[in-house]
């Protein structure tokens, strides 16, 4: 498949990208790091190898009361031009084109110091700002003008300022964040002062011929947002007052909707970026939720943007805009939006990585160097640790052969990827299908090795992913007819009641239930369906473009569900930072029943008998369906051991409790780039 439109450069009048590619920015906190920025040099240099069109940096502060925290970055001084120099010279080296991101956080810093607009703080942030004096609001401006003086100076093609997602820029643009009555509030044309006068200010710095792309944001997610008619008022005077690009943003930080989680469907957004391609002359970026080559191809084609952002997507694979070229594009590794290793990980002071690539931001750390002596490999177990660990050895020229026991590969990907709204996953798979055979990997599937085979087989190494077993716990009339284990629940091996008990509330048990409480629907009807159940104001006629109560009304089930737990305590609490709130609404507005601090006595014809607070009680239920978490399927390993080898142990057989696609894909690699 040919991606004509994607792959079409883009003559900016004084500077062409080479596609439409556009690498949006993200925080990954390597700025925190010792060494930082020459790793951030190496993370961005690999995405420039792999022909990004045009990558943006994370975030600098142009000052420091618009650091978002302790450890952060500006870019405000001739000193730390040399250090900026990294980034610029990495990219430059490989081809590529990049601007620095300016970005003042405003009232959502997590200082002391913090400012804003005005005396209103963040529903996420429990720091008041204080807002700026007019003077403060005018050398604000001229540190915006001065960081993009000084990334001219650094060797950057460009800047960006960051105006969309409830940041710095926005708080003056929205009612909800500014309720000044000087120059810099009141009507809107005061409101949008503030960015039209760093537009102006910076370009005076910079010159023509220097790319200022400007973030807007199309559509705010928030009460006291901007309506649709002050956002194209605010594109054009944008575009008039000197910008290259107009980049988008979806919602604000604080907005109540989800706007990148697997949770959305794909291109959601693609319907609010299209009405402002259609008030402006320069080149647009549609945002948020775009991973495929296919669906930026489609946006472009169609006129509705010109350029497609995917930050997520580059951090899973670099070579995204390089595959696609050499028609390779089913070798794309492929973002799932689970931010189960970006931004859950930046939310809590970890460096960023990706689940389905360790090697993203550790580009110093690792690399795939050929073996020295090419090894005879046996892989044993296809879910996502033995799959990893296959690739990266084969990729260093070992001769790998995976045994899977089931006839597809895939293990608790398996579950993972049948569940409403998560079906990106499936595109992992897809990826290993792919790559895998042009590694040279042989996979043998619906085949178990014995150890004595294994043992007789001539390998150098053998490697045993057996994964896990779905936990069976000791209740009394477990093997009940009415009782089926989450996979038989998922894979519709068996059959699932009107009125469901769930033993279990880690991930999989709110996976089930999602999956029980929503009726699946064809992919044609999804934007639709996502955009109606959040109350997005399509038109955007509100302030904010969200329609009132729609989030407080109770949705349809098909089931009465209702989830149970042995520990007291908060439900969802092991869901991940950034998408588990977003499930838990959609339970919640489902009417899923939650219980903790139960102890499970039986079940029978009636269904599960239970007691909480000492008083026994009874779930009248059709089914039972038990998500109790895994063991680890090691059996071989021992046996093989015993057999005096030297087995390698990897991902769930290794470790079942609390075992994450994480761990079990960063293990695979790092083992199998060290055989
Ligand atoms: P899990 O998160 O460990 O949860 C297991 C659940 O089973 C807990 O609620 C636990 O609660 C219960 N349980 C454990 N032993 C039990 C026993 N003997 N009898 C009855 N109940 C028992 O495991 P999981 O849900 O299978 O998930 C596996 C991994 O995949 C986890 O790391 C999870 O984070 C990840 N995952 C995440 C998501 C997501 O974030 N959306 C989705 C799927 C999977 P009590 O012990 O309190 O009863
Ligand atoms: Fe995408 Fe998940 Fe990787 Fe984040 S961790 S880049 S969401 S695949």
């Amino acid at each position: 498949m040919s991606f004509p439109h994607l792959l079409q450069p883009l003559d900016l009048g004084f500077t062409t990208l080479q596609n439409r590619v556009f690498m949006g920015s993200m925080h990954t906190r390597l700025e925190h790091e010792e060494g930082g920025m020459a790793r951030l040099a190496a993370f961005y240099g690999a995405r420039a190898k792999g022909e990004t069109g045009l990558i943006i940096t994370g975030g600098f502060a142009p000052n420091d009361a618009a650091l978002l925290g302790e450890g952060g970055r500006t870019f405000k001084n001739a000193s730390q031009i040399p250090e900026q120099r990294l980034i610029a010279d990495a990219v430059h080296r490989e081809g590529g084109k990049v601007c620095l991101q300016i970005l003042h956080t405003g009232r959502y810093a997590k200082h002391d110091n913090i400012v804003g607009p005005s005396n209103i703080r963040s529903p996420i942030n429990p720091r008041v700002p204080r807002p700026l004096t007019a003077k403060e609001v005018e050398q604000t401006i001229e540190d915006y003008a001065m960081t993009a003086a000084l990334s001219r100076e650094a060797g950057y093609d460009g800047v960006e300022l960051m105006g969309s997602e409830g940041y710095f820029i926005h708080q003056f643009l929205a009612p909800r964040s500014n309720n000044r009555s000087d120059e810099w509030g009141g009507s809107f044309e005061s409101r949008m002062r503030l960015p039209l006068e760093i537009i102006k200010r910076v370009r005076q710095r910079v010159g023509k011929d220097f790319i200022v792309v400007y973030r807007i944001s199309v559509l705010d997610l928030v009460e006291g947002g901007n309506t649709g008619e002050e956002i194209l008022t605010l594109a054009r005077a944008v575009e008039q007052a000197g910008v290259d690009l107009l980049n988008s943003g979806i919602g604000w930080h604080d907005a109540p909707v989800p706007t990148i989680v697997y949770a959305v469907p794909r291109a959601t957004w693609r319907f609010a970026v299209a009405k402002v391609k259609q008030a402006v002359k320069i080149p647009v970026v549609l945002s948020n939720r775009i991973n495929d080559p296919a669906v930026a191809e489609a946006a472009i084609a169609s006129g509705d943007a010109d350029m497609v952002s995917m930050a997520r997507p580059l951090l899973a694979d670099p070579h995204f805009a390089k595959k696609a070229r050499e028609g390779r594009a089913d070798e794309i590794n492929t973002c799932i939006a689970c931010n189960q290793a970006c931004l859950d990980y930046i939310f809590v002071n970890k460096v960023c990585s990706c689940l389905v690539n360790p090697l993203a931001c550790h580009e110093t750390e690792y690399a795939m160097v050929p073996a020295a002596a090419p090894k005879k490999i046996a892989v044993v177990g296809a879910g996502p640790a033995g799959l990893a660990c296959a690739a990266a050895a084969a990729e260093r020229g070992h001769q790998v052969t995976l045994f899977e026991a089931s006839g597809e590969i895939g293990g608790q990907f398996n579950c993972a990827r049948r569940i409403p709204g998560k079906e990106e996953f499936n595109e992992t798979l897809r990826y290993y299908r792919a790559r895998l055979p042009r590694l040279g990997v042989k996979i043998k599937l619906n085949t178990r090795p014995g150890a004595a085979e294994l043992a007789s087989g001539g390998y150098d190494q053998v490697v045993v992913a057996t994964g896990v077993t779905p936990r069976i716990p000791d209740i009394p009339g477990i093997r009940h007819p009415k009782v089926v284990s989450y996979a038989e629940a998922i894979t519709g091996a068996k059959p699932v009641g009107k009125r469901v008990a769930i033993v279990g509330m880690g991930g999989i048990g709110y996976d089930v239930a999602e999956m029980l409480c929503v009726e699946p629907l064809p992919e044609g009807q999804r934007i639709a369906a996502f955009l109606k159940e959040w109350g997005v104001d399509t038109e955007n006629r509100t302030q904010g473009g969200l329609l009132t109560g729609i989030l407080q009304t109770p949705l349809p089930s098909p089931r009465k569900i209702t989830m149970l737990q042995r520990k007291t305590g908060r439900p969802g609490g092991t869901l991940g930072l950034t998408t588990g709130w977003v499930l838990k609404t959609r339970l919640q507005r489902h009417q899923v029943e939650m219980i903790g601090g139960v102890s499970y006595d039986k079940i029978d014809d009636e269904g599960l008998h239970y007691t909480v607070n000492g008083e026994r009680k009874a779930l009248v239920v059709d089914t039972v369906v038990v998500c109790a978490g895994q063991e680890s399927s090691r059996e071989l390993y021992d046996e093989l051991v015993s057999l005096g080898m030297k087995p390698a142990l990897i991902g769930g057989a290794e470790k079942a409790a609390e075992l994450d696609a994480v761990y079990a894909i960063r293990e695979g690699t790092r083992l199998g780039m060290a055989l």
